[in-house]
């Protein structure tokens, strides 16, 4: 998977801005995670040790299948080439202290990716997260405050989604920390699970 960009969603389910005391948006609050931070399934997340506290955060992806530039919302819909599991993981610390979010989640391996399915229905879709076997996020895409199409749609006129771009949606609540040793798990029924240990990189 080589996308061109990769573009977030942050503060998308009620519930997770709530738990960590942000309102929710009028619209779309979007960033860009690095392309070279992207793994697959397997392979480990790497702790770096400019953070002490570094979460999950699991997420609903979507591959582009075509071009999407300064697209309605309902035109949007045929941008979707296939769902993916995904993990915006977040050094939360550092979040804070920069005030903007680029080296929070921008460090290799801070975006796991995969499997990717096509033909999935975006309306229906469930995320589970788990920290050794223990679900700690569970959320559904329909209670998104801006739904698939409506994220695209609005990201289309700010900057040109290309085939292959990758989206991440936002984090249901229940972000937690990850610590080494851990074995992460992101699930999409029907999509797939994404497995992931968790490693640091002083030790
Ligand atoms: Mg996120």
């Amino acid at each position: 998977m080589h996308p061109s960009k990769i573009v977030c969603v942050g503060r998308n389910y009620a519930d997770h801005a709530k738990e960590l005391g942000n309102v929710v948006p009028e619209r779309p609050l979007i960033f860009l995670k690095p392309s070279s931070a992207l793994i697959g399934p397997g392979e480990a997340i790497m702790l770096p040790p400019q953070s002490r506290q570094v979460e999950h955060e699991a997420e609903i992806g979507v591959v582009l299948g075509q071009r999407l530039r300064n697209v309605s919302v309902p035109e949007a819909e045929a941008g979707i080439g296939g769902i993916a599991c995904a993990n915006d993981v977040t050094a939360r610390d550092l979040q804070a202290t920069d005030g903007q979010w680029t080296r929070a989640k921008g460090f290799d391996t801070f975006c796991p990716v995969g499997p990717v399915k096509a033909n999935c229905d975006w309306r229906s879709l469930e995320i589970i997260c788990r920290v050794n076997g223990q679900v700690r996020q569970h959320g559904r895409s329909a209670d998104m405050v801006f739904s698939i199409p409506a994220i695209l749609a609005y990201i289309s006129t700010i900057m040109t989604l290309e085939p292959g771009d990758l989206v991440l949606t936002g984090t249901p609540a229940g972000v937690s920390q990850l610590v080494e040793g851990d074995i992460v798990e992101v699930e999409i029924p029907g999509v797939g699970v994404l497995q992931n240990p968790v490693r640091s990189m002083s030790g």
